[in-house]
């Protein structure tokens, strides 16, 4: 199969890391998530993450012009080449239009898949509030929908689950109108290159991936 570089839009929660885990594992290629990125430059309390926790905070979308540059760099990396997913990334028109000229100068190359996950918002306040996620592998579990092996703890048993501060609620409601204000300007930048495909993805996670597989073949 040739290389895919696969872009999901969805709203926060619609099921991009779950189901860019499942991608990665069959089509071993790199899953590239923004909001991973930063928030380990928060943790290492960079001068990047300490700006962006300010923006993460509140719900509200870091400025393009830092994620411009923070993506230029990661996809220059040596790991892209093989393929990839972007997970989070462009999440505006000034990031989607950056990211064109990005893939075209590193990359000679652009997209071969957009896949829009699309979910309706109720559901996503129930995703989003119940997400735990595992400190040791990043992993997304849900207390309801996808429950870890014990109770509120990571695959060794014993590290407690990560609750983001983000996916609490007052936030939830900031992040998804965020979301919306953004979202047809996106889909809308992608329609006429014919590869915006839209996913359902209120299914289940097995069901949603059976959908994309058979985009990505
Ligand atoms: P995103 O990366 O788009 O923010 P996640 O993949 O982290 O979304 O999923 C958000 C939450 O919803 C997680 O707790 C995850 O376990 C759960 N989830 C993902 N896909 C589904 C699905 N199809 N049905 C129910 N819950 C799901
Ligand atoms: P979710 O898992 O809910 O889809 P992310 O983990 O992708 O959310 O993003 C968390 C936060 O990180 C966002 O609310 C935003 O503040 C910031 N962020 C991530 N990606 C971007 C981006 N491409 N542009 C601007 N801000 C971003």
């Amino acid at each position: 199969m040739s290389k895919i570089q696969i872009l999901f839009l969805g709203a926060p929660g619609s099921g991009k890391g779950t189901q860019s885990e499942k991608i990665t594992e069959e089509f071993h290629v790199v899953q590239i998530s923004t909001g991973d990125m930063l928030r380990e430059a928060v943790k290492n309390g960079t001068e990047l993450g300490i700006i962006a926790k300010a923006f993460m905070d509140e719900g509200s979308l870091v400025t393009d012009d830092i994620i411009i540059k923070m993506m230029k760099e990661r996809l220059q990396a040596i790991d892209c080449q093989k393929g990839f997913i972007l997970d989070g990334f462009p999440r505006t028109v000034t990031q989607a239009t950056a990211l064109d000229t990005m893939l075209q100068t590193s990359l000679e190359c652009c997209l071969t898949h957009v896949i829009s996950l699309e979910v309706p918002d109720e559901p996503i306040i129930e995703r989003l509030s119940g997400r735990r996620i595992s400190p040791l592998t990043g992993k997304a579990y849900h207390v309801k929908f996808n429950p870890p092996a014990v109770n509120g703890m990571s695959e060794d048993g014993k590290t407690p689950l990560i609750h983001r501060d983000d996916d609490k609620s007052e936030t939830i409601i900031k992040r998804l109108e965020v979301f919306h204000s953004q979202a047809d300007m996106l889909k809308n930048y992608y329609k006429p290159s014919g590869k915006l495909h839209i996913v359902d993805g209120s299914k289940d996670p097995a069901a949603v991936y059976e959908d994309i597989r058979k985009i990505l073949s």
